[in-house]
C-alpha cells in the first residue's frame, strides 16, 4: 500500500523536476540564470502564474496557449512533464529507497535537460555535463557495484568508443555526443554503455525513417540525436540484463 501512494508521490515529483529541468534546458545553453526573469511568453512577456506553471495541468487548462497572446505553447513540454513523473515512478517502483533509485532519477534528470537543450538548440552543453559528471560518479560509488573499475572503464568506453567514430564520421556526430557518452559511461558501465550505444542508433534510424516518411524533415536535415539516445539509454539502463540473460539462454 505504501508502495503505491510513493509511486503516486514520486510522479507528482518527477513531473515538477522535468517542468524545472525544461527550463535548464532551455536556458543554460544561452547563458541565462536559471531563477530570473521568471517563466513568462516569449512573445508578450505575461508572466506565468502558479496554475499555469503547474506541470502539464497547466498546459491543460491553457488549451496549449498563452492566456494573454494566444501563442500556441509547445506540446513538448507537457509531454516531457508527463514522461519525466512517469519515470520517475517506475524508479521508484523498480528500486523502492535506494541509491540505485537516486541513481535512476539523476540519469532522468540529466537526460531531460539535454533532449530539451537538444530540441532547442541542437546543443549539449558543457555545463551540464561537468555538474552532472562528480555527482554520477559519487552516487554510483554509493550505491551497489559489481566492481570498483566498472564506473570509471565504462566512462573511458563511453568517451573513447564515440570518439572513435567522431573521427570516422566528420559529420553527424558531434562533439557534445562523445562527452555525452563518456557521462552515461559511469552511470551504464562499460558493457551496457556498448548496448546504450547500439540501441540509441537503433531508435534514432527508426525515427530517422519516420520523420522521413510523414515528410516532417528534409533528407540530409540534421535532426536532433539526443532524444534517441535519452530512449536507448533508458531502455539498456532497466532491460539490458534481461536482454543478456535471453541471449544467453538461447545461444549458451
Ligand atoms: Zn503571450
Amino acid at each position: 500500500m505504501m508502495t503505491v501512494v510513493f509511486t503516486v508521490y514520486f510522479f507528482l515529483i518527477g513531473m515538477l523536476v522535468t517542468s524545472f529541468t525544461n527550463v535548464v534546458g532551455l536556458r543554460v545553453p544561452v547563458g541565462e540564470s536559471i531563477v530570473r526573469p521568471r517563466s513568462h511568453c516569449p512573445n508578450c512577456g505575461h508572466v506565468l502564474g502558479p496554475l499555469e506553471l503547474t506541470p502539464v495541468i497547466g498546459y491543460l487548462v491553457l488549451r496549449g496557449k498563452c492566456r494573454t497572446c494566444q501563442l500556441p505553447i509547445s506540446i513538448k513540454y507537457p509531454a516531457l512533464e508527463l514522461l519525466g513523473g512517469i519515470l520517475y515512478a517506475y524508479a521508484f517502483y523498480q528500486f523502492g529507497w535506494s541509491m540505485q533509485f537516486i541513481l535512476s532519477i539523476l540519469l532522468t534528470s540529466l537526460l531531460s535537460i539535454l533532449v530539451m537543450s537538444d530540441l532547442a538548440y541542437m546543443l549539449i552543453p558543457n555545463k551540464i555535463l561537468l555538474f552532472f559528471l562528480p555527482i554520477s560518479l559519487i552516487v554510483r560509488y554509493l550505491s551497489p557495484l559489481e566492481n570498483w573499475y566498472n564506473p570509471i572503464i565504462g566512462g573511458f568506453v563511453g568517451f573513447f568508443l564515440l570518439f572513435v567514430i567522431f573521427l570516422a564520421s566528420r559529420q553527424g556526430m558531434g562533439a557534445g555526443d562523445v562527452k555525452l557518452f563518456g557521462v552515461l559511461g559511469i552511470f551504464l558501465g562499460p558493457l551496457h554503455v556498448v548496448i546504450a550505444l547500439f540501441v540509441s542508433a537503433f531508435v534514432g534510424s527508426i525515427i530517422g525513417l519516420g520523420l522521413l516518411g510523414f515528410k516532417r524533415v528534409e533528407r540530409k536535415q540534421p535532426i536532433p540525436f539526443v532524444p534517441s539516445i535519452a530512449v536507448g539509454t533508458l531502455l539498456t539502463y532497466y532491460f539490458a540484463d534481461d536482454w543478456v540473460k535471453l541471449y544467453l539462454d538461447l545461444f549458451l
